[in-house]
C-alpha cells in the first residue's frame, strides 16, 4: 500500500502526487524534489525554504470570493475588507508578494507595533486599510496619526481609555486627515484554540462595556465621534469549532447596534479579527477544524443581518485580519535527511569469532533462518536476547566485539523481518513491530528556527518525503535535527501521527522531506539555537512548462549572525588571524591554507555541509 501523507487532507488541493514525486498543482505539476536539486546545483546546501506566491494569491482570493458570494447570496447591503496581520509573517519575500497581489482587492495590512505600523505605511496600497491594534504609547499614537496625513486610510484600535486620551490629546497637536478610531471590544463569550486568550471577560485586550459607554462619551465631547468607525474582537488563532465564533458575533453585533444608537452615527465596521483556522493534520481521526470558509463566511454574514434587521441599523462592513489562513500554506521546508542511524549496522560490519557466546550464536542462527511464518517470533527472541547479551556485557561476561556483533545481528533481524513481511500483505503484523521498532533519521535542519510551535506547543506540521511515494515507506520515523539539543526531536508518535518513511541508503541517492505549511508564524518565532538562521529561501513562480526561480536568498553566513549578537565581527576576524599567524605548530604555508578556509567558513551558513 503507498502512502500519501494525508494530502488529500491537509493540502488543500495545492499539491498532488505524480510519479512518486510531490508536485504543485498546476497544470505543468512541477515536482518539489526537482526544484530542491535544481537550487542545490549552485552549492547551496541545509535547509532550503520553498515560497510559494500562487499559493498567497490562491487563500486571498479564497477569501474575497466566499464572503462575496455569502454577500450577494443574502443580499448584504455591507462591505467586505481584509487586512493581513504582519505578525504573522514580516519576511519581505512573502510581504512584498502579498502586497502586489492584494492590490486588485484593496487588501490592506494590519499592525500591532512601531516597527510594523511603520512596514506597513511603506508598503501598503495608498487607499487599501489600515488597522493598528495591540498596546500603544504616545509615540505610536502619533505614528497612526502621520500615517493618515500621508493619505493612508487608518484606523487605530483603542485597547483601553487611557489609549484614548493619548488619541484626544494628540488630535489637538495634528493636522487635518484624522485616522479613524476603532474600540476593542472585551467579550463575555470566550476564546478558542490553544491560543485563546485573546478573548473572554479575562481577555489581555479590549473594552468592557462600561468602558465603551465612557469612550463614546469621550469621544462626543472631545469632538471625535465622527472617527470612530469600527470595533474589533479577537478571540483566539487556529479556531476549531464555529460555534464560539458565533457567540462572540452575537454578541458584537448587539454591541455595534448598541454603541450606533448612543450616538455613534459613523460606526460602521465590525471587525472580527483573525482565528481563521487551516487543517495540519494529516490523519482523519485527527482533523482539527469542523468548518469550511464558505460556512464561516455564511454565518458571519447571515448573523450581522439577522442583529441588524432586529435592531434596526444598517448592516456593518465585514473586516477580516486572517493571518494564518493566508500565510500558512505558500511555505514549505524542504530538508535532506543526513543519517539514518541503523544504517551503521550493516552485514559488512559482523566481527563474527570462530567461537562465540551461545547467544551470538543463537542470534545469527535467528537471523539466517527468519521467515515469513516465524518472523515476529524470532524478532521477538532477537531482541530478548540483545537485552540478555546487554546484561552480560554489563558484569563482564562478553565483550565488546560480541557486544557489537549483537547489536549488529538484531538490527539485521529487524530489517529483514520488515522486508520479508513488506513483500507479503501482512500489514497489521508489520505495523506492529513498525510500532516497537523506530529509525532515526538525522535532518539537516532546525526545529527551534524552522519549526518553534512544534517546540514550544506540540503543533503538528505536515511531514512528507518529496519522492519515493509510490513505493511503500516501511520505517517508522522519528526525526532528529541538528541541533545539540534533546527538544530537537519530533517522536514516532503510533497515536496520533504516526510517520513512516523509506528505507534508503543515503550515500547513494539523496532524501529529502518536505515540512508544510510552515509560512504562518514560524519564520519570525524561529530561534537561532545553536546559531542555526533563518534558512536559504527560494521565490518559486509556477510557468506554463515548469517553474521559475524568480529570486534566491541565502541564509545568513555565520559572520552575519554574530554580527546580529552584537559582536564586534572585525575584532573576531582579526582575533582569528592574530592567533593563526603567531601560532608556533605549523608551517607559514599551512597558516596560509588555514585562513583561507576560515574565511570560507565565516561567509558560509552554519548548516551542515556533508556531500548532502
Ligand atoms: C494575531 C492576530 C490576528 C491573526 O490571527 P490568525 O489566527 O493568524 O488569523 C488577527 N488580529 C489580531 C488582533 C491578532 O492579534
Amino acid at each position: 500500500m503507498r502512502d500519501d501523507y494525508g494530502l488529500n487532507i491537509w493540502a488543500n488541493g495545492d499539491f498532488v502526487i505524480e510519479k512518486g514525486k510531490i508536485c504543485l498543482n498546476t497544470p505543468s505539476k512541477p515536482a518539489l524534489q526537482d526544484m530542491v536539486e535544481k537550487i542545490r546545483e549552485d552549492g547551496i546546501r541545509g535547509p532550503i525554504l520553498l515560497r510559494f506566491p500562487h499559493l498567497i494569491a490562491k487563500q486571498i482570493s479564497e477569501l474575497y470570493t466566499n464572503f462575496k458570494a455569502a454577500m450577494s447570496e443574502f443580499d448584504y447591503g455591507g462591505n467586505f475588507c481584509a487586512v493581513y496581520p504582519l505578525k504573522v509573517n514580516q519576511y519581505p519575500g512573502f510581504v512584498g508578494n502579498l502586497v502586489e497581489i492584494g492590490k486588485k482587492y484593496g487588501y490592506g495590512l494590519e499592525a500591532g507595533s512601531k516597527a510594523e505600523l511603520l512596514l506597513a505605511m511603506a508598503y501598503n496600497e495608498l487607499g487599501s486599510p489600515i488597522t493598528v491594534n495591540g498596546f500603544k504609547d504616545k509615540e505610536l499614537i502619533n505614528l497612526g496619526f502621520i500615517a493618515a496625513e500621508m493619505g493612508h486610510n487608518i484606523t487605530i484600535t483603542i485597547e483601553g481609555l487611557g489609549e484614548l486620551e493619548t488619541i484626544i490629546e494628540t488630535a489637538k497637536n495634528r493636522f487635518k486627515p484624522k485616522p479613524n478610531i476603532g474600540l476593542r471590544i472585551r467579550l463575555h463569550s470566550g476564546g478558542s484554540g490553544i491560543w485563546a486568550k485573546s478573548g473572554g471577560i479575562n481577555s489581555k485586550f479590549g473594552l468592557t462595556s462600561t468602558e465603551l459607554i465612557e469612550a463614546v462619551k469621550l469621544l462626543s465631547k472631545n469632538g471625535l465621534i465622527e472617527h470612530f468607525n469600527m470595533i474589533h474582537f479577537h478571540i483566539g488563532s487556529q479556531i476549531k469549532e464555529i460555534g464560539p465564533l458565533k457567540k462572540a458575533l452575537q454578541e458584537a453585533g448587539n454591541i455595534y447596534a448598541e454603541l450606533r444608537k448612543m450616538g455613534a452615527k459613523n460606526l460602521s465596521a465590525i471587525n472580527l479579527g483573525g482565528g481563521l483556522a487551516i487543517e495540519y493534520s494529516q490523519f482523519k481521526h485527527k482533523e482539527t477544524k469542523n468548518y469550511t470558509l464558505k460556512e464561516y463566511a455564511n454565518d458571519v454574514v447571515f448573523l450581522l443581518q439577522n442583529i441588524a434587521a432586529q435592531k434596526n441599523e444598517p448592516v456593518p462592513d465585514i473586516f477580516v485580519e486572517s493571518g494564518r489562513f493566508i500565510a500558512a500554506s505558500h511555505a514549505v521546508l524542504t530538508a535532506p535527511v543526513l543519517e539514518l542511524f541503523s544504517q551503521e549496522y550493516s552485514e559488512k560490519k559482523l566481527q563474527l569469532k570462530k567461537k562465540n557466546p551461545p547467544l551470538i550464536s543463537e542470534l545469527h542462527d535467528l537471523y539466517t533462518n527468519i521467515n515469513k511464518s516465524n518472523a515476529i517470533e524470532y524478532l521477538h527472541d532477537a531482541t530478548s536476547h540483545l537485552d540478555s547479551v546487554l546484561t552480560l556485557f554489563d558484569l563482564g561476561y562478553v565483550d565488546l566485539e560480541d557486544r557489537s556483533n549483537a547489536e549488529i545481528l538484531v538490527h539485521l533481524i529487524v530489517r529483514k523481518t520488515i522486508s520479508i513481511l513488506n513483500d507479503k500483505d501482512d500489514y497489521a503484523d508489520l505495523r506492529r513491530i513498525q510500532n516497537e521498532i523506530q529509525e532515526r533519521y538525522l535532518v539537516n535542519f532546525s526545529i527551534f528556527q524552522s519549526m518553534p510551535d512544534f517546540w514550544g506547543l506540540k503543533q503538528h506540521f505536515p511531514i512528507a518525503p518529496l519522492k519515493h511515494l509510490d513505493e511503500r515507506p516501511t520505517l517508522s520515523a522519528s526525526i532528529w535535527d541538528i541541533t545539540c539539543d534533546s527538544d530537537g526531536e519530533i517522536g514516532f508518535d503510533s497515536k496520533d501521527n504516526p510517520l513512516f518513511l523509506h528505507d534508503i541508503d543515503i550515500s547513494k541517492e539523496p532524501y529529502f522531506l518536505g515540512f508544510f505549511l510552515v509560512g504562518a508564524y514560524q519564520e519570525v518565532l524561529g530561534m537561532s539555537h545553536n546559531l542555526f538562521t533563518h534558512p536559504t529561501e527560494a521565490i518559486i513562480v509556477p510557468t506554463e512548462n515548469g517553474y521559475e526561480i524568480k529570486e534566491l536568498i541565502e541564509a545568513q553566513s555565520i559572520m552575519d549572525i554574530l554580527y546580529d549578537l552584537d559582536y564586534d565581527i572585525d575584532a573576531i576576524r582579526s582575533e582569528l588571524n592574530r592567533r593563526i599567524e603567531s601560532s608556533n605548530s605549523v608551517s607559514e604555508k599551512a597558516k596560509k591554507q588555514i585562513l583561507g578556509e576560515l574565511y570560507l567558513f565565516l561567509n558560509a551558513n552554519g548548516y551542515l555541509r556533508t556531500v548532502q
